[in-house]
């Protein structure tokens, strides 16, 4: 049997093993645990290579985005606009900071969130946009600043997905005030447990954001924020600062990967299979490779995902239910039917195996696997 799983981190680990090694011992041996060296190292470099001037390293994602909206100046009552199709930890990240969530619908070819109904859905209230770059793939830069300019809103980019991921000439973090990262393992740059970081040009906001990750604490004893405690841990700095120097080429070779299946795929757009649509190039970092089984597809989603299981291909759903339709949630108003697009894609949608080392037979073996299924489904289903 074939066996290609979703994502395998080997790839990168592997070649890397001593350094990684050697910059734990480092670590254990300095015994500087909490905001040690590597830290402020890593906050530089990462900050660097986003083109941007300030780093502040936390415990995961979803606080790059709490606390960083919160340093950005966001307070209850405030209205923040984001998808309705992405990640739970974008809708955690605005509440904790105590703000209003306003869904907004995507682009169905994207899978963007769509910026003429975030456009509609501006109020007197509404302070910041939060743009996901679902999947890798950057919201166009253009024209969400001039959206932003055009009603006085703060863009903070959930970049999670985009490490970076570039588009129009901008990298993903250089848009607008600040934008959060996640280092979650499996991200395309990712820690050996979790991680995250808020990067900024503005001096106030990252003064700030030290504080808040920190007890509130501009200095030790002395509170002056509501503050909290995550902070990005010294082991996994030193870990991020070995694996750092490779993003780009882990990045390039996703992005090749992710053209071989584009190309390999051209076939089964007549059966109702259509690749998320790449509208930004090379600076798309494919963070995911997400294909859409259309309503002209004769065969359904979980079938398809099954039988990929079947011969040992694993997939994902990314995501299977939009926020406004999660049952925690529910008290904010939103019913099925407010954001059509992001419910259709979330029936539709299926995750291919796509991570730095996926070879060319596997991206064969792939779009084999589903070409059997589709067009040959007796065949696939006796095996
Ligand atoms: C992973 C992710 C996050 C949250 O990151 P954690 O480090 O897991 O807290 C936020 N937003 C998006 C879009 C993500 O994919």
């Amino acid at each position: 049997m074939t066996k290609i799983p979703f994502v395998d981190l080997s790839f990168q680990h592997e070649p890397l093993i001593n350094q990684i090694e050697q910059a734990i011992l480092t670590v254990l041996h300095q015994g500087d645990f909490i905001m040690g060296k590597a830290v402020a190292e890593f906050e530089t470099a990462f900050a660097n290579a986003c083109g941007v001037e300030y780093g502040i390293g936390v415990a995961c994602g979803t606080d790059a985005i709490a606390l960083g909206l919160q340093a950005c100046g966001i307070r209850p009552g405030d209205e923040v606009i984001l998808p309705a199709n992405t990640f739970v930890a974008t809708l955690i990240g605005v509440l904790h900071a105590g703000a209003t969530p306003i869904f907004v619908d995507c682009d169905p070819e994207t899978a963007l969130i769509d910026l003429k109904a975030a456009e509609k859905a501006i109020s007197e209230q509404t302070r910041a946009i939060v743009p996901v770059h679902l999947y890798g793939q950057m919201v166009s830069p253009k024209q969400l600043r001039d959206l932003a300019s055009a009603h006085n809103l703060i863009i903070f980019e959930d970049a999670a997905q985009a490490h970076l991921a570039e588009r129009e000439g901008y990298k993903a973090a250089s848009i607008g005030k600040a934008a959060a990262f996640s280092f979650y393992p499996s991200k395309n740059l990712g820690a050996i447990g979790d991680g995250g970081i808020l990067v900024t040009n503005d001096a106030e906001v990252a003064q700030k954001m030290r504080s808040l990750r920190n007890y509130g604490a501009p200095q030790k004893y002395l509170h002056t924020e509501y503050g909290t405690n995550s902070r990005l841990d010294t082991l996994q700095a030193a870990v991020l600062n070995v694996k750092l120097p490779h993003l780009p080429e882990w990045n390039n070779l996703r992005n090749a990967a992710a053209q071989e299946y584009d190309r390999l795929l051209e076939p089964l757009r007549s059966h109702g299979i259509f690749p998320i649509h790449n509208q930004s190039g090379t600076g798309h970092i494919y963070h995911l490779y997400v294909i859409r089984i259309n309503e002209s597809c004769a065969i359904e989603r979980e079938k398809i995902q099954a039988e990929l299981s079947a011969v040992g291909i694993q997939t994902g759903i990314h995501y299977p239910l939009p926020c406004h339709l999660q049952p925690a949630y529910q008290y904010l108003g939103y019913k099925a039917g407010d954001f059509p697009n992001s419910e259709i894609l979330s029936k539709q949608i299926l995750s291919l195996p796509m991570y730095p080392g996926l070879s060319q037979t596997q991206i064969v073996q792939v779009v084999q696997a589903l070409q059997h299924i589709l067009i040959a489904p007796e065949a696939a289903i006796s095996g």
